[in-house]
């Protein structure tokens, strides 16, 4: 259920019933707007409305009946901003990461990073950990892989995304970069998800890849209810009866998404296409379908990459999309990369 509090609602008042709602054995969710005060009340005790409604300072008790409780607009009703210092995802600006899939060297790091940040990305990706279908795939070269992406987000001031696969990895991940990946294979593994509540650093959380929006939610429910309020959802393409994509993306999650939840979204239209000639298609799309950011793969000779190359774009055709995206964003009230980029250098 959900405690609106009134308007000049005190703190005295709002602490009293808290501590009645925890009476009953609930843990609440602060969240103050710029008006009023909302309780989010979780967990497994049974509480009896009545009482509340007539606790001083209440203006209205509301049952929830979504089963997400904390990431649904019944909760909170204002777009969530996760701020990682100058970076706001979920706010005007769509949020561009770029990168390589996987860090393969420094070399291949260091120039990848270099040509999405002069394109207008302002957050590096690159994994250290890879969930790759077989065994016998490239798994990413762990802390090492962490050591080159972050020295290369430190050179290109980007911020920084890496994938986190198990529970043993968040301190370490956790060290380097500024949010952490939950993988499409990963959407659903509790223990990570519960443990990454409790984490002081954002959490893309990718859809699963036969999970439904609800499902998709619930995951991120996990996370909220640790305490992690910092959490972006990330559309990736799902598992249907096409094949001539790698998976289908499902740009109709972002409107479903911006309808039922307060979280920001971005779209990875290289794990939807899975083909590098189609990337910028569903980019372009994303955006106009109102995405709060895109996370690609570039690599700078991606018919050379240990992982992913077939959907990774070659920095020129990056630079090309990003020229695009400053074009379709403001069509929809919002922008892509604010500063002037330096562009002079780059092939078409
Ligand atoms: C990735 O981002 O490289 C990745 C493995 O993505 P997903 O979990 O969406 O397959
Ligand atoms: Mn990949």
């Amino acid at each position: 259920m959900v405690v609106v509090m009134k308007e000049r609602a005190t703190e005295a008042q709002i602490d009293a019933v808290i501590a009645r709602l925890v009476e009953f054995g609930m843990d609440v969710h602060r969240s103050s707007g710029a008006t009023r005060t909302v309780l989010g009340v979780v967990g497994s005790g049974k509480v009896d409305k009545g009482l509340i409604e007539i606790l001083d300072g209440v203006h209205e008790v509301i049952r929830i009946t979504e089963p997400y409780k904390l990431a649904g607009r019944t909760f909170k009703n204002d777009d969530t901003v996760v701020v990682i210092d100058d970076v706001r995802v979920g706010g005007d600006e769509v949020i561009v990461m770029a990168g390589p899939c996987s860090a393969e060297n420094e070399a291949q790091v260091m120039a990848t990073a270099a040509a999405v940040k002069r394109a207008g990305a302002k957050v590096l990706r690159g994994g250290a950990f890879k969930p790759r279908s077989s065994p016998y795939s490239f798994q990413g070269l762990g802390e090492e892989g962490l050591r080159l992406l972050r020295s290369a987000a430190n050179a290109h001031n980007l911020k920084l995304i890496s994938e986190v696969m198990d529970i043993s990895q968040i301190e370490l991940v956790g060290r380097y970069a500024d949010i952490f990946q939950v993988g499409a294979r990963n959407m659903q593994n509790f223990t990570l998800l519960r443990e990454l509540g409790h984490a002081r650093k954002p959490v893309l959380l990718k859809r699963g890849l036969s999970a439904t929006i609800e499902e998709w939610l619930m995951s991120a429910e996990y996370i909220l209810s640790g305490g992690n309020k910092d959490v972006i959802l990330c559309e990736r393409g799902i598992r249907t009866f096409e094949t001539a994509t790698r998976n289908t993306f499902d740009i109709s999650a972002i409107a479903v998404v911006k309808k039922l939840s307060h979280l920001p979204i971005v779209a990875d239209p290289s794990h939807g296409a899975g083909r590098r000639d189609m990337v910028a298609q569903l980019a372009r799309a994303a955006v106009a379908a109102g995405a709060d950011g895109l996370i690609i793969e570039v690599h700078d000779n991606p018919d050379r990459a240990l992982s992913d190359g077939a959907q990774s774009l070659f920095p020129a055709q990056f630079d090309r999309l990003m020229a695009e995206l400053r074009i379709i964003a403001p069509a929809i009230g919002r922008s892509i990369c604010l500063e002037p980029v330096a562009r002079r250098g780059w092939a078409r």
